[in-house]
């Protein structure tokens, strides 16, 4: 006789497959010269994870660190080399 197989599978477990995300913490994963900064706004537009704000002065803050991937977008397109990764 045929053994059902459906019924031996273990139960998919939800939250093991939602907590693969590794959590950031460091609070500084980019720094942001301003002096070289012209407030082009380009790194904030391209920030995959929305990272920056911008300043009442218009130039990008680093709002939300954690949200740093360090994907290296911002600092490889800005045309001043004003940022600069802590980890890499
Ligand atoms: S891309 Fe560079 S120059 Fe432009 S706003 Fe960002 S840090 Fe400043
Ligand atoms: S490294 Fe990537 S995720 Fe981090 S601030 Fe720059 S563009 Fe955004």
């Amino acid at each position: 006789m045929a053994e059902n197989k459906t019924q031996t599978a273990e139960p998919v477990d939800e939250k093991k497959k939602t907590s693969k995300k590794k959590k950031r913490t460091n609070p500084n994963p980019i720094n942001i010269y301003r002096k070289w900064c012209k407030a082009c706004g380009i790194c904030i537009q391209l920030c995959p994870q929305d990272v920056f704000d911008t300043d009442i002065d218009g130039y990008p803050i680093v709002a939300r660190p954690f949200e740093c991937t360090q994907c290296s977008i911002c600092w490889l397109h800005c045309p001043d080399f004003a940022i600069t990764s802590t980890e890499k």
